[in-house]
């Protein structure tokens, strides 16, 4: 890269003018920006909240000078939204790269990471087969992490399963494990890692209760596909919960007389029966 290319990015610094990112950081921030329009117009990131992340190829130091702040010879990174930006109306210049701890690997700009990168850069470094990550606040993964007792959401009797890598079938449970919420992100990120050990590594994604949803894959593109796939199951779980079906086994649990149960509670409520 050399330095007399023009800069792309607004808000750096005068003494930093210069374009700072390569084309394959490019290339990823105009697809997450893509993914940002596609999940604003579904209404699962509102007022600027959520974060979208993809990892990049490695830099080596000397092969590069692109990155200003690390030591290390050979520097495992990651591109990230920045803090605050609405995900309808993602521009290249809305990202920074950091490693996989988080540290931003060009110093002077006013743009800030998101403050749950710490939880992206976790999952990075857990599992080399992420290579991008999707963090979204819709109703149903906020209202079905947050009244779920355990610490783990069973899904299971449905064909839209299969939407997941891996998953073979609709009888196989797909579990997503929840995390208690906490303005604490090292802490969370730690939580993460000893889940992750315990159950012997996460699939797909995971919920953060009252909060929202991890979903992550191979690349941008699965990871928009397992999103999709996640957030139309939680919306089907969360149409059960309406339906006072809490199980999601619907020949078995949704009944006529369960339907007329809860449409009888519906108007009770409406006419203060
Ligand atoms: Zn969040």
């Amino acid at each position: 890269m050399s330095a007399d290319q023009p800069s792309r990015e607004p808000q750096a610094s005068p003494s930093n003018v210069r374009r700072h990112w390569d084309d394959t950081s490019a290339s990823a921030r105009r697809a997450l920006s893509d993914a940002g329009r596609w999940i604003d117009a579904r209404g699962w990131c509102p007022a600027t909240g959520g974060n979208f992340s993809s990892r990049l190829p490695s830099l080596r130091r000397d092969q590069s000078d692109l990155v200003e702040t690390q030591p290390e010879s050979v520097i495992q990174r990651c591109v990230v939204t920045a803090s605050g930006r609405h995900k309808g109306a993602l521009t290249e210049s809305d990202y920074l790269e950091v490693d996989l701890f988080g540290a931003p690997l060009v110093s002077g700009l006013t743009v800030r990471p998101s403050a749950e990168t710490l939880v992206h850069v976790m999952l990075y470094r857990l599992s080399p087969e992420i290579g991008a990550i999707l963090h979204t606040h819709s109703i149903p993964n906020t209202v079905l992490s947050l009244i779920e007792p355990t610490s783990r959401l069973t899904i299971e009797g449905f064909e839209m399963q299969k939407s997941l890598s891996g998953q073979q079938d609709h009888t196989t449970p797909t579990t997503l494990e929840i995390f208690d919420n906490t303005q604490d992100m090292e802490a969370l990120a730690r939580e993460v890692k000893a889940r992750w050990a315990l159950r012997e590594g996460l699939r797909w994604g995971l919920l953060v209760r009252g909060h929202g949803v991890y979903v992550w894959g191979r690349d941008i593109d699965e990871a928009r596909r397992h999103l999709e796939g996640v957030e139309f199951l939680l919306s089907c779980m969360l149409e059960l919960e309406r339906l006072g079906a809490s199980h999601p086994d619907i020949e078995s649990q949704v009944t006529p007389q369960s339907c007329l149960t809860a449409l009888l509670a519906v108007l009770c409520e409406r006419w203060k029966f």
